[in-house]
């Protein structure tokens, strides 16, 4: 069956409950999300001068998407199995904005060309394009709307690197529906993502839908073909990443049998702290478990589903 698809027109810049669904989709189905970059196509040229950029309009996330059958209290399971971005990608680097934003004394724009899964930064620097998804979320718990440039428990712009196609994540259903978007694809994006951008293209995201009832699972949580990890935003990386390891903690000892005191120690010996973004306005860190280290039998059991 051809996957329904959501155009790029249809896009919001705004998580939030109540909102007019863009598709229905049943559980199972795929569906491709046509996205913009996440200047909305506004940055065409290289030069040092970012034109009179639209600054409501940055991070369009297309949708929202309603999935039929979904309650608040399920797990949203989200597979992205493909990421096909359009040539050039953009990026730019402007005083004010990121970890050297203070530094930077007047705004550059670059253009990137993209082929045959290859980003060029320049001439003699060509690199293989790791295609990612940065704003993918859900509708907030409660009634207050969250802009798409920031992250939290409901996704949102985690820009986590591991997004890429093959791996599945796990959001909360807050709503019925879920009302889920995305945007701000990446050809190629570094952990810490520090001028506030990475190679910015717009897109096809095509995904599957699916639901889990039942589970309690530590949101968001993403999985691929090696690794699990639990993703959290705060204010500070700190803080992002002791609650990252507070989930991962939690997901053993509530399905995997272990104490407080075993898991701590076999994450300390083994698990990941890891950095997704430090320059939103909220910071996003994430901890990785290596798959083989859990009960992947029990692991099937608590995602499956229903
Ligand atoms: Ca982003
Ligand atoms: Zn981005």
């Amino acid at each position: 069956m051809t996957p329904e698809r959501v155009s790029s027109s249809s896009c919001i810049f705004a998580f939030k409950q109540g909102l007019e669904p863009a598709l229905r989709v049943q559980p199972g189905s795929d569906l491709i999300l046509e996205t913009r970059d996440c200047f909305s196509g506004q940055l065409k040229s290289s030069g040092d001068e970012i034109p009179d950029m639209d600054w409501s309009r940055i991070n369009p996330a297309t949708g929202p998407v309603y999935l039929e059958g979904a309650c608040p209290g399920d797990i949203l399971k989200i597979e992205i199995k493909d990421i096909r971005l359009k040539s050039p990608a953009v990026m730019i680097a402007a005083p004010g904005e990121g970890v050297l934003g203070d530094r930077i004394e007047k705004p550059v724009t670059k253009i990137l060309p993209l082929s045959d899964s290859r980003i060029e930064f320049s001439p003699d620097r060509v690199y293989q394009q790791e295609p990612m998804v940065g704003v993918i979320g859900v509708a907030p718990a409660g009634e207050e709307e969250i802009p798409t440039g920031h992250p939290g428990l409901h996704g949102g712009n985690m820009d986590c690197k591991l997004l890429q196609a093959g791996s599945t994540l796990y959001l909360p259903v807050n709503t019925p529906g879920a009302l889920l978007a995305a945007g701000d694809m990446h050809a190629l994006m570094g952990d810490g993502e520090i001028v506030v951008c990475a190679a910015e293209a717009g897109g096809e995201l095509e995904l599957s839908l699916d639901l889990v009832k039942g589970s309690n699972l530590p949101l968001p949580l993403l999985e691929n073909s090696r690794v699990i990890s639990t993703i959290a935003s705060a204010e500070t990386l700190d803080e992002a990443v002791n609650r990252a390891v507070y989930k991962m903690t939690d997901l053993l000892i509530d399905h995997f049998d272990f104490t407080l005191s075993e898991a701590g120690m076999l994450l300390s010996l083994i698990g990941q702290a890891e950095i997704c973004q430090v320059v939103d306005p909220l910071k996003t860190a994430r901890f990785t478990l290596a798959r083989e280290e859990i009960n992947l039998k029990k692991w099937q059991e608590i995602t499956k589903p229903s």
